[in-house]
This record gives structure tokens, C-alpha cells and sequence, in this order.
């Protein structure tokens, strides 16, 4: 019987787990080396005292992708893990007693987009038609192309919507709306894709169409029941997993990868995947087979990292929602504070997520589980007394603008940030979500797929093709296996 090709994958995060399962099914003998003790990666899960937290992703976005991954094993979403859209899908809190929610209707947004501007539900409409016209483009066909070369998205369709490549996402925004608030709701999904919405093009408003109209989901138990449900599939397909592997040095011969040493154990392969961070995996390489030097990645523009608490209270909240944004402060100098000076905000927006109100498996009868996430620019120090500094900032500002107290319900916290990310994840300079989708830094213009050095070598993940996100890590995993079977046959 023929032999069958051996694949190394590095690393389980989502886009690793997809590509196992897409290499297992098209043959080849796969197996996983994850640094940590659990598949996932940056959904990692964190339990304390009969409480459960998302450590990484909490938002369920583009359920048609999770459907098609799974649908392409013959399997559906609902074999593995229960779904429940949320309503509201989250809200917006501007102010004391100044919140905005988005429903789980459209009808019910375009009221509240009327309410704060008369005419604006009309200009929704017609801004959502677009919308839905570019993630029919973009995520039916565009983001399964590989980035080799550019005439993949040179189509009719782009070159028809050319402006759509060269306007900003904020210049648009403004063309259809006018109130600040709603131009801020329209601005906060492509935040997702890690880059200031002037510095992202409107194409990518398909991520409003997502949100309007596909909706926010939540799988019981949090997002990590999805990495586990793509565990459980990998094993299914005959993927091997190692844990508590982290791999330190890859070999290689005349421009073919030979080994992979964890420590002293050494692994024989015909391909190496990794869907580990790509700075990380080629300072593991020989200098001679790296592809982008240091000066590349400094040049580039990556998403936020982030100051995230984890905190169990002994009760619930009132006022909040299952996913609350706080944009109660100017967003423009955050994002500055991001992207132009990296420093910490004087003035944090943040995020705060309460799993438990829809979710009664995640925090003990009558608690409430509290994840708050303050985007940051990568690289900082993130001292205990900064972060001591910044947890007092957030519950300070939940009781203003909800008129309550937070501080004397807390039974515990437990925060993450810069310095985590690199130490759990080798991640470069701390980033939380990879590599920003910005214009010159959207598919071929990122960091390819496969190596220009070493024949077999590929890599997969965020800040590679199509970029950031669970749902474009599960499309990465795709990409990457079908380049693989096409260029190493089982
Ligand atoms: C705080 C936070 C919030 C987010 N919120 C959302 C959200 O709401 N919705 C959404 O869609 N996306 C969100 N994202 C983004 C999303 O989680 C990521 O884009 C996605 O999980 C990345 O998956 P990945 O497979 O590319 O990388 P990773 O998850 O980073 O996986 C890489 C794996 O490689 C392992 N590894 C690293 N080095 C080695 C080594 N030397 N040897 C072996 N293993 C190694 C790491 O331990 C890790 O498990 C969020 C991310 C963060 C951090």
C-alpha cells in the first residue's frame, strides 16, 4: 500500500483545525504539535469557581461559514455545538442611560436609525444592498483565493466596484449617514478586521451586511465549544494531536523541511504547516529560509493587542447586554493611541461581554460573568500596576453611565494582556488578532500561503490570506490545504 504523506501542522487554533481536517479527508497522515495544553489557540477557555470564560473570540459572526465548513464533511454546526442568535445582537452605550441596541430585526434598526436621523432607514437600506452585494462577492468567492497572484480578484465584479478598493470605509459611512452615533455603529465592525475604519477600504462594509442581517450568535458554552467541536471532527478524520509541544527549531536541507524538534523529540515530515504567528514560525527557520525580514514586519500594520479582564461577579448586572460596546468616549483619540503614538488611551473605549445573561452554563445560579477587552497598541508594557490602573477605569465608568455599584459585587478577577499573548502564542509583539486588513496589506499584498524558499512549507492563520477573525481562520485552513494538495499530492 502506498505510503501515505506525512503533515506537520503548528499550532491548533481555529485555522490549524480547519486545515487538519481538510488535509485528513484529502489523505495524508496529519499531526498537530500545540504549544498549550488544549486545542483552539487564541479561544483559549478560562474556569474558575463554576464560572466559565471566552479567554479570546466571543462574537459569532458569518454562521454560513461555520455551516459550510462543517457541511463540507457531511456534517452540520448543530453535531457539534447549539447555536442561539442573540437579541439584541449587542448594544452601544454612548452615556449614562444613553444605549443603543441592535436588534436580532431589521426592521427594529431602521427604526432606531430614524429615530436618531430622519431619512437614515432608507440610506441603511441602500447602504446594506451594497453591502450584500460585496459579501456575495467577497465571501462566496473572493476570500477562498490563495493571494499568489493579483488576477485572482481582478474580475468584472471587483473592477466594476473599483471605488469601493479606494474609499475609505469612514468616508463612506458618512456618504449615507450623518449622526455621529449611527456613523459609529456603521464604523465598529470592520474594527474586527484590525485596522482605523479611514485606514480600511469600503469594500470590506460587507462585515455590515454580517451584522445587520446575518446576526450575532452565541454557541452554548461559549466560543471555545466551537474549537472543541472542530477537535472532535479532526479526531474523527484520524488527526493526531500532541499538546504541551511547542516546537523550537525547524530543519531543513536544500530547501525542503526535513524535521520539526520539540526539545529533544524529533518529527520527520513531507510538509510542514504552520498556523502558528508567521514572525514566530520563521524565526524557528535558518536565517537563509526566511522570507520577510524584521524591517517588514515593522513596517506593517498590525490589529490591536488588547487589556482583557475576566471577572466573576455576585450577581448580575443590570443594564447590560450579552455584548456591550462603550463608546462613550472619544473613539478617534483611542484609535489614535492605537495606531499613531501607541500608548495607552487617556480615555479607554472598551468592550464588555456578560455571557450569562443568555447563557446560564457559564457562570453559577444568580452570578454574572464579566469579560471586558480595551483594544491596545501592540508592544506595551502591561505592568500589574497598569492593569490595576485600567480595571479600576472600566468598573468606574459601568457605574456612572448604569448608575450602580460594580466594585463590591466582584468575587474575583483575572486579566491578560501584552506580554500573554506573546508568552502563550508567540505572538509578535503581543498583537491579539494578527495582521490589520488594510488596503496594502489585503491578499496578495500579506504574507503568503506558501513559501517562496523552502517547497514544502506553507503557512496558514491571521496574519496571512484572507486575514483576521474565526470565520477567515476556518477559510485560511481551507485555502492552505487545497494549495498543499495541489503542489504535494498525498
Ligand atoms: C481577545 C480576542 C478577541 C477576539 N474576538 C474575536 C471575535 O469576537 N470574533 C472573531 O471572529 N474573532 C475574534 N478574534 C480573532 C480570532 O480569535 C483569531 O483571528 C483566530 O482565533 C486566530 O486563529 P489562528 O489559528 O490564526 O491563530 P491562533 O489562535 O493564535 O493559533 C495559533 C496556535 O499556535 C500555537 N503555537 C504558537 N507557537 C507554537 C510553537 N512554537 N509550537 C507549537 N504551537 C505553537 C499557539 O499556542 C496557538 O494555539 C479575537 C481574538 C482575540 C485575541
Amino acid at each position: 500500500m502506498k505510503r501515505k504523506k506525512k503533515i506537520i501542522i503548528l499550532g491548533a487554533g481555529f485555522s490549524s483545525l480547519s486545515a487538519s481536517c481538510y488535509l485528513a479527508q484529502a489523505g495524508y497522515d496529519v499531526l498537530v504539535l500545540e504549544k498549550n495544553d488544549a486545542a483552539g489557540g487564541r479561544a483559549r477557555q478560562l474556569k474558575r469557581d463554576g464560572f466559565i470564560f471566552d479567554m479570546g473570540p466571543t462574537f459569532y459572526w458569518m454562521p454560513d461559514v461555520f455551516e459550510k465548513f462543517f457541511g463540507d464533511f457531511n456534517r452540520r454546526v448543530e453535531d457539534f455545538y447549539q447555536l442561539n442568535r442573540l437579541s439584541p445582537s449587542y448594544q452601544v452605550c454612548f452615556g449614562t442611560d444613553d444605549y443603543l441596541p441592535i436588534e436580532a430585526d431589521l426592521a427594529k434598526i431602521k427604526n432606531r436609525f430614524e429615530e436618531l436621523e430622519p431619512g437614515s432607514s432608507f440610506k441603511l437600506e441602500q447602504f446594506l444592498l451594497k453591502a450584500r452585494d460585496y459579501y456575495d462577492i467577497a465571501v462566496k468567492d473572493l476570500v477562498y483565493k490563495p493571494g499568489e497572484k493579483l488576477t485572482e480578484i481582478i474580475t468584472p465584479a471587483t473592477i466594476k466596484r473599483l471605488n469601493a478598493f479606494t474609499r475609505s470605509i469612514k468616508k463612506d459611512v458618512a456618504r449615507y449617514v450623518k449622526h455621529p452615533k449611527l456613523q459609529k455603529v456603521l464604523e465598529f465592525p470592520v474594527l474586527f478586521l484590525g485596522a482605523k475604519p479611514s485606514n480600511t477600504p469600503a469594500f470590506y462594509s460587507f462585515m455590515n451586511y454580517a451584522d445587520f442581517v446575518l446576526g450575532t450568535w452565541h454557541p452554548t458554552g461559549g466560543m471555545f465549544e466551537v474549537a472543541a467541536g472542530m477537535y472532535r471532527l479532526a479526531m474523527e478524520l484520524g488527526v493526531r494531536f500532541a499538546f504541551n509541544s511547542p516546537v523550537d527549531e525547524v530543519v531543513i536541507e536544500n530547501h525542503i523541511v526535513t524535521k520539526i524538534c520539540v526539545g529533544q523529540q524529533e518529527y520527520e515530515c513531507d510538509v510542514l504547516l504552520s498556523g502558528a504567528d508567521y514572525h514566530h514560525t520563521e524565526q524557528l527557520l535558518p536565517v537563509a529560509y526566511r522570507q520577510y525580514s524584521e524591517a517588514y514586519w515593522k513596517r506593517k500594520t498590525f490589529a490591536p493587542s488588547a487589556l482583557l479582564f475576566y471577572v466573576g461577579f455576585d450577581q448580575p448586572l443590570k443594564d447590560m447586554e450579552h455584548h456591550t460596546l462603550f463608546f462613550d468616549v472619544d473613539f478617534d483619540k483611542h484609535a489614535s493611541a492605537i495606531y499613531d503614538s501607541k500608548q495607552y488611551p487617556d480615555e479607554p473605549l472598551f468592550y464588555a461581554s456578560f455571557p450569562s445573561k443568555s447563557d446560564s452554563t457559564v457562570a453559577p445560579e444568580g452570578k454574572e460573568a464579566g469579560i471586558f477587552l480595551i483594544p491596545l497598541a501592540p508592544g506595551l508594557d502591561d505592568s500589574d500596576a497598569i492593569r490595576e490602573k485600567y480595571f479600576n477605569i472600566i468598573l468606574e465608568r459601568i457605574e456612572y453611565v448604569s448608575k450602580q455599584n460594580v466594585r463590591s459585587h466582584v468575587l474575583f478577577k483575572e486579566s491578560f494582556s501584552v506580554s500573554d499573548f506573546v508568552s502563550l502564542y508567540n505572538s509578535y509583539n503581543g498583537n491579539a488578532y494578527g495582521l490589520a486588513n488594510t488596503l496594502l496589506q489585503t491578499h496578495v499584498l500579506r504574507p503568503k500561503l506558501r513559501s517562496r524558499k523552502v517547497k514544502n512549507l506553507f503557512f496558514t492563520g491571521q496574519l496571512t490570506v484572507p486575514g483576521p477573525g474565526v470565520p477567515p481562520s476556518l477559510i485560511s485552513g481551507k485555502i492552505v490545504s487545497d494549495l498543499i494538495t495541489k503542489h504535494i499530492a498525498p
